[in-house]
């Protein structure tokens, strides 16, 4: 019977490793050279396929049938190379390099291997994770699973059975830079936020040195290295053994030839340091972001331990730069380069086997394994939540019309796998041919062509309505290797509505142009103002909940929501916006204040309402008397007089009558009860969203 392994599919160097259940350890499987990892070199040469070392020899000789670093450009449609008469794009390169690296551990190791989960960079998105899948089946590989190398590398690591504990996950590559935070209770791991730079590795060091290194041969002798071929290839592998050196050594002397000339330069790691200290600069500030998306302080506070991973963090810069910025050593006894494959390789097991019993000592310290009894705990595929890098967003018309934007409609650190939905406005049709076409982008950028377009999805069969607009709920569903999904229904007839991918158009130069076609929707503005007097301290967190519900509930291409806070002063927390972060984090920021009592809101919103859209709400929650209620009443009619509808739900003390003064019509009140909040909330978005001008909560 075969095994099931883990792959981590490195840019520069690649790991196997399989878990045994018996002992409840992980174990490298070595290739052909006795090596833990395989350089992620290919080489096609006269039919044949050659990999790893030999491979990445023949490159440094030039030849010029080898490939590496094509796992940067992995899912790009306008890379190819031409190796030995046949073109090859990054998945072609991935998928003979995966099947050479397997026949070789097989063979080495006299094991058959069944099944495989394979790695990726947190950071990559829908393209480069499918790209990955079919990379590892043209290989032969049945592909259990693709998972977060990070998230790997916490499963291996971060595993203890033991106390609660926040890990953070600092992974410096050759060619790419995550940094990931995680939860790990007992045996189970939640990431909680993501973040990276695919073009951020060791590699960008080793051009600072070999730059260096150009400029010092060229001073000398005048010769430019970079014209020769043979020579800048040397140099490469030369500056990548410098830099390895300066990580032993604090002084080191590189030889360089070219054209007949020998160059002797002498570098010093603190020269090193200060040069590359841009570069490394970089991560800090990835992981400032990464911390602060997910509402945890930048210092590093909150974070009990710092993982290094990767081959890069060997450098004796990244850990003085950790403890230097955040006062914390990282955690040692970790390896480096196995780590990834040894998460792997547990998922691999949690793919086949419902639960598993894992070993402590054996997995990240296979030295340390010892005679004494290890403790031991059982861990099952459920207990590892992870999360999505990236935003999805929608192409969308800006507000003034004048060009398209990316409205973010599900921010990233999302969990996986997942479904979530949403609602979408089309202008309704009267012919009933219904068919619209949306564009699903990645990213984090409101300008369309800064992030990635998943596809064109042409959704049709929409059926004829005689409302204004047609409300389509689409279902965004991440599934289990973090690649989307999408489905549809008609809201008014509950129809599921056929959902077709199509490939993104070669010219899309359009999305950086006025958009041609106005599309009608009606545009709406919608401010949620919360009560936050010292009364309301107890019931903030359903109130978040139910603003969160309230915001998923809207469809933000075609509408903004600010945020309002009062007590004994009206706080505007946020104006309105379609900026899921900016209402998200608002939302978070209204805290209630003790004492000083309650005083109205209208007429501060009154003078700041903006320009009007088609359709304004504003949606008011409070839980009791307020000051000058009669006042409170004058300034509300004020902005009802306007055309805003204004919605009121009550709580606790709240007063049924006083709340059916302040509302646009005894409908839009409600006196409830904290447990509805949420569903009234939900309910008011579904009715905005449908159009309705005016709410009734009945
Ligand atoms: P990837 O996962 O991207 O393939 P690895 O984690 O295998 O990358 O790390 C490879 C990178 O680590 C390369 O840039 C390599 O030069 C660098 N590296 C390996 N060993 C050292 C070392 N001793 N000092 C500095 N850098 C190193
Ligand atoms: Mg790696």
């Amino acid at each position: 019977m075969g095994i099931t392994v883990g792959i981590d599919l490195g840019t520069t160097y690649s790991a196997v490793a399989t878990f045994n259940k018996t002992t409840g350890t992980t174990t490298i499987l070595k290739n052909s050279f006795g090596s833990d990892t395989t350089p992620s070199v290919v080489c096609l040469e006269n039919g044949k396929v050659i990999i790893g070392a030999e491979a990445k020899e023949m490159q440094g000789m030039g030849n010029e049938g080898t490939a590496s670093f094509y796992k940067s450009l992995m899912g790009n449609a306008n890379y190819s190379i031409i190796l030995d008469g046949k073109e090859c794009n990054s998945e072609d390169l991935s998928a003979y390099f995966l099947r050479e690296l397997v026949k070789d551990i097989e063979q080495t190791n006299q094991v058959k291997i069944d099944g495989a989960v394979i790695t990726v960079p947190a950071y990559f998105n829908d393209a480069q994770r499918a790209a990955t899948l079919r990379a590892g089946e043209k290989a032969g590989l049945k592909v259990l699973k693709i998972i977060n190398e990070p998230t790997a590398a916490i499963i291996s690591y971060g595993l203890t059975g033991g106390a609660d504990k926040k890990v953070m996950v600092y992974d410096l590559g050759g060619g790419t830079f995550d940094v990931t935070v995680a939860k790990v209770s007992g045996a189970s791991v939640q990431v909680l936020g993501t973040d990276g730079d695919h073009q951020l590795g060791g590699k960008d060091w080793d051009m600072v040195l070999k730059n260096y290194l150009i400029d010092c041969f060229s001073d000398e002798f005048g010769v430019t290295i970079s014209d020769y071929p043979d020579a800048d290839n040397e140099l490469q592998v030369e500056a990548e053994n410098i830099k390895k050196k300066l990580t032993q050594m604090p002084k080191v002397t590189a030889t360089v030839t070219c054209q007949g000339y020998v160059g002797h330069y002498e570098v010093t790691r603190e020269w090193f340091d200060e040069e590359t200290s841009p570069v490394l600069g970089k991560t800090q500030f990835l992981v400032s972001q990464c911390l602060r998306d997910i509402g945890e302080a930048t210092d590093c506070s909150g974070i009990d331990e710092i993982v290094l991973v990767g081959g890069s963090t060997r450098m004796p810069q990244v850990r003085e730069m950790i403890l230097r910025e955040y006062g914390k050593k990282p955690v040692t006894g970790v390896d480096v380069d196995t780590v990834v494959a040894r998460g792997a390789a547990i998922q691999a097991a949690l793919c086949t086997e419902k639960t598993i019993t894992m070993s402590l000592g054996g997995p990240q310290a296979p030295g340390a394994s010892g005679g004494t009894a290890r403790p031991k705990f059982s861990l099952c595929a459920d207990s590892i939540q992870d999360v999505t890098a990236h935003s999805l967003g929608m192409l969308s018309v800006s507000e003034d019309k004048s060009r398209y934007v990316n409205t973010i409609i599900l921010p990233k650190n999302e969990r996986v796998p997942s479904v979530m939905q949403r609602p979408f406005k089309i202008p309704s049709r009267r012919n009933g041919d219904g068919e619209i076409e949306v564009y699903i982008l990645q990213g984090e950028s409101v300008t369309p062509s800064d992030n990635y377009i998943l596809g064109k999805y042409i959704i049709d069969d929409i059926d004829p309505q005689s409302e204004k607009e047609t409300v389509v709920d689409i279902s965004y569903a991440y599934n289990e290797n973090g690649m989307v999904e999408v489905s549809a229904v008609q809201r008014k007839t509950g129809k599921k509505l056929r959902v077709t991918k199509t490939a993104v158009p070669e010219d899309m130069s359009w999305i950086d142009e006025t958009p041609k076609m106005q599309e009608v929707k009606v545009q709406s503005t919608i401010y949620i103002v919360v009560d936050a007097s010292g009364s309301m301290s107890g019931s903030m967190g359903q109130v978040e909940k139910a603003a969160r519900s309230f915001l998923e509930g809207i469809d933000l291409t075609c509408s903004k929501i600010g945020v309002v806070s009062f007590n004994n002063y009206t706080n505007i927390v946020t104006y309105p916006t379609n900026n899921q972060r900016e209402i998200s984090d608002a939302i978070r920021q209204v805290t209630s204040k003790a004492n000083g009592g309650t005083e109205e809101p209208f007429s501060t919103l009154d003078s700041n309402f903006g320009p009007l859209d088609e359709r304004n709400y504003i949606v008011v929650l409070t839980d009791g008397e307020w000051f000058h209620p009669d006042a409170a009443i004058i300034a509300a009619d004020r902005l009802k007089a306007k055309g805003i509808e204004i919605v009121a739900i009550g709580i606790a003390e709240a007063n049924e009558a006083f709340l059916r003064k302040i509302a646009s019509s005894s409908e839009a009140a409600l006196k409830t009860d904290l447990n509805n909040v949420q569903s009234s909330f939900s309910s008011i978005a579904q009715a905005i969203t449908e159009g309705k001008e005016n709410i009734s909560l009945g």
